[in-house]
């Protein structure tokens, strides 16, 4: 729509002087108006009273006629006036006026033009009928002189706009001869005129609007000014035309202006350069539910629904700025409160002198359009039964995944999922049961599995779950376990308890495949042999996965018997002072006897232990039975301490200081015997949580040591904020000295920073002589390590005891 146009041509280039008022005062004047009452700007004529342009005895009547116009009655449309300068001088004006609606609002528009000239050679015609011949030969505008109701003479201009040879072919005319035969009203232009001249001949003057002819037929509309003179002592009329079609063509311009701004479907708001606003249309009102009146000279930002930040704003006013457009979205708010999206564009309008005059904002509310969309792109990617993400949605998302992944070289498994005698229970129960079953294996699924994984039915009941993240396919096998678990709680349908089980095959990328259709293909393989090895179970597409799972598993049963069954062991390793060879204390480090395998690792066990929670009896199992033997030894008189590990999942059991309390007083072993190592990790997880915990622990007289010291991302400055005694510097450090450089200057640096925080240092696994002379001459406190001892079953500790210097 091209308001912007329409505003601008009407207010600024015209060269009729143009003003609007509402209530009596300008609301927008032209340059021609300004200029005509001899101001430098139209902005200096907004907001003054319009009656101040006219000579101060004319103004009651101007008034009078404004009023009447502004209220709706039909009064003459150009009349004149005398018009006042701002210099006080005063001149003839002709004025044009019409009323017109524009947003709600009843304007005036005045089309204003300085008759002088005119009046003047009138008035000197009675003086100098010479002068005035010359004058009427002479003027730009068709004259003619009227005697008997008949055109007798003419001047130049009148013969050239109605396109005839020369002057004599209009002598002796009636004017309705050069006419149509009937006005725009319907009155006959005969009858018409002739009433007209008569008029004038008893009033003096009179000004219309009237259509003539061209020779060629051709319309045009033309304002005729009618004025009663004496010439050669014979009433006449003095009769000048004006051709009016541009007026015309404006005023049809603005007319259609006004109707579109009225009657767009959208809304539109017009405001000045700082942003208050100066009219709005009906479609505003009707999207933001604020009437004219309620925004008119507030700014925009009554609609702001703080749906976007700052910054938003300041991009939009730089581009406002630079390209003199804006478009986009933006959320708004309605009167009632509600937000709503509107698609937007603002367009700078440009005043006389180039420079941004205007704002013109055209929106239109899309909230319902876009919620649509939103809906069509959800029933796009969904199920409609279950809400999961369906077989296009889970394309995409195992796409994405895949691409993370090889750039962060991550693992992605992707589970097949089955269900098992599915069939059966569709057909007994009815699909309607069918699909509540459904649509409670979906519910289960997702409540087994972390937000960031993805749950996608396929259709039917197959059902696919994208894992991303894990650091080992255990993990992925306990995802796997856990989902059938929870599948196999029976749930009722019909009435009745029914059991339901599934059969899951698991690929995982990138060893099972490069991408998402080959990975889904080998999914579905293994959920295969899952079926075949009797449903209900899962099975990963590599063979030698399968196994590690398996024995991952098995693992885990078995290590839940370990614990009541007398399978586990603690060993202990010294921790020797450097200076004086003395026993600093032993670590007491877990084994597990296996019965059928023999000794496993506690690296092996640890890990899984934490993940199943078997970690909490496990730990509790460490510490009774650290404390048993501290007694024992002690009773012998020995001043002996012991440390032990905990994990990061046992250090944040809220019930560890009370039960470390409870096994100290049951076992008689004062805190000061007891200490505790805890990875930098376990330190680092929670820190707020961490403090409170360790300074219960110190109330105990517990001793806290920073294990594997190094290999985390803390620093010994941040260590420091938590009540710790000591760290131990982590064997990977340890191992290369004193050759490796590197390591070499770590180990300095974090002795150094040590002794400045007055913690106390150990060396973990210092095997050789070489390591243990650079570590006393780097001034490190204690050592621990095979060059001292492996850590040793307790009957064999009182041996050590014995040898040891
Ligand atoms: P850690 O706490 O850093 O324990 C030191 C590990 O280094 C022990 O391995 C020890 O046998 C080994 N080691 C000591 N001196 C040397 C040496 O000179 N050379 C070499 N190559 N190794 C040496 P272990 O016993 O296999 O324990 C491994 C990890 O298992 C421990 O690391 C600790 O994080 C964890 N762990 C052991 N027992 C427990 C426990 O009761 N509870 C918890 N939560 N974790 C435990
Ligand atoms: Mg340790
Ligand atoms: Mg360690």
């Amino acid at each position: 729509m091209d308001v912007n146009l329409t505003i601008k041509g009407l207010f600024d280039t015209a060269i009729d002087a143009i003003c609007a008022h509402r209530d009596g005062r300008i609301i927008v004047a032209n340059p021609a108006f300004a200029h005509l009452f001899g101001y430098d700007s139209a902005d200096d004529m907004a907001g003054r009273p319009v009656i101040d342009t006219l000579a101060p005895e004319e103004r009651p009547r101007i008034a009078e006629t404004i009023r009447r116009r502004s209220s709706g009655e039909e009064v003459a449309s150009v009349y004149t006036a005398t018009g006042l300068r701002r210099d006080g001088s005063r001149f003839d004006l002709e004025i044009g006026a019409s009323a017109f609606v524009l947003g709600g609002e009843r304007y005036c528009v005045a089309v204003l033009r300085d008759i002088s000239e005119a009046e003047a050679a009138k008035r000197h015609l009675v003086e100098s009928e010479e002068r005035f011949r010359n004058l009427f030969k002479m003027s730009p505008d068709p004259t003619w002189i009227i005697q008997d109701n008949r055109f007798i003479e003419c001047n130049r201009a009148a013969v050239a706009i109605l396109g005839y040879p020369d002057e004599d072919s209009l002598k002796n005319v009636h004017p309705s001869e050069l006419s149509p035969e009937f006005q725009p009203d319907g009155e006959s232009s005969f009858a018409k005129a002739e009433r007209l001249m008569g008029m004038t001949m008893a009033n003096g003057l009179h000004r219309f609007e009237w259509t003539h002819k061209r020779r060629d037929g051709s319309l045009f509309p033309a304002e005729v000014t009618l004025s009663a003179i004496q010439l050669q002592g014979k009433p006449s009329l003095h009769c000048t035309w004006r051709d009016i079609t541009e007026r015309h063509q404006a005023e049809a311009q603005m007319r259609l202006a006004a109707g579109v701004f009225d009657s767009t479907q959208e809304g539109i708001v017009v405001t000045d350069i700082n942003g208050n606003i100066l009219s709005v249309n009906p479609a505003f009102t009707r999207i933001t539910g604020y009437a004219g009146c309620e925004v008119i000279g507030k700014t925009p930002s009554i609609l702001k629904s703080h749906h976007q930040d700052q910054n938003f704003y300041r991009v939009m006013w730089s581009e406002l700025r630079s390209k003199g457009e804006w478009r986009g979205e933006l959320w708004n708010r309605r009167k009632d409160g509600e937000a709503y999206l509107e698609w937007l564009t603002i367009s700078a309008v440009a005043g006389q002198d180039g420079k941004p005059a205007r704002y013109v904002a055209v929106f239109s509310d899309v909230t319902e359009l876009r919620r649509k969309d939103d809906q069509i792109r959800h029933q796009a990617y969904h199920d409609a039964l279950t809400g999961l993400p369906n077989r296009f949605l889970l394309a995409d998302r195992l796409d994405h995944a895949l691409e993370v992944s090889r750039r962060t070289q991550d693992q992605v498994a992707v589970l097949f999922l089955d269900l098992d005698r599915f069939k059966v229970i569709n057909d007994s129960l009815g699909h309607h049961e069918g699909d509540k079953l459904l649509v409670e294996v979906a519910r289960r699924i997702g409540q087994t599995v972390r937000k960031s994984d993805t749950v996608s039915r396929l259709g039917g009941d197959e059902f696919v779950v994208v894992l991303g993240t894990f650091t080992d396919t255990t993990e992925v096998a306990l995802v796997a376990e856990k989902i059938i678990a929870t599948l196999a709680r029976p749930l009722r349908l019909a009435g009745k308890a029914v059991h339901s089980s599934t059969s899951i095959g698991i690929a995982v990328f990138p060893q099972d495949g490069e991408d998402a259709a080959a990975l889904l293909k080998n999914a579905d393989t293994a959920m295969y042999q899952a079926k075949a090895a009797g449903r209900s179970c899962f099975r990963f597409f590599d063979r030698s996965m399968n196994e590690h799972a398996v024995r991952r598993l098995e693992l885990e049963a078995q290590l839940r018997q370990a614990i009541d069954g007398n399978q586990l062991e603690l060993h202990y390793q010294p921790k020797v002072l450097v200076e004086t060879g003395g026993l600093a204390g032993f670590e007491a480090l877990l084994r597990w006897n296996h019965p059928e395998q023999g000794r496993i690792p506690p690296m092996e066990f640890i890990p899984l232990a934490e993940e199943t929670g078997l970690i909490i009896p496990l730990s509790y199992w460490v510490i009774e039975e650290a404390c048993r033997k501290l007694a024992k030894w002690r009773k012998g008189g020995a001043d002996i301490k012991v440390a032990i590990n905990l994990s990061a999942r046992q250090f944040h059991d809220e019930k560890l200081p009370q039960r470390i309390e409870a096994i100290l007083q049951r076992t008689k072993v004062p805190g000061s015997a007891l200490e505790i190592e805890l990875t930098e990790g376990a330190v680092m997880d929670a820190p707020g949580r961490t403090i409170v915990i360790l300074q219960r622990l110190r109330a105990l007289g517990l001793r806290i040591s920073v294990d594997d010291f190094g290999t985390g991302y803390s620093s010994l400055a941040y260590l420091k904020r938590f009540p710790i005694n000591a760290v131990k510097i982590d064997r990977s450090f340890v191992m290369d000295l004193p050759d490796d450089a590197e390591d070499a200057a770590i180990v300095r640096a974090i002795l150094d920073l040590a002794r400045a925080l007055n913690l106390d240092v150990v060396a973990e696994g210092v095997e050789t002589v070489e390591q243990l002379d650079f570590l006393r001459r780097a001034g490190c406190g204690q050592i621990q390590g095979y060059y001292f001892s492996q850590p040793l079953p307790a009957s064999e500790l009182d041996e050590w005891l014995r040898k040891a210097p």
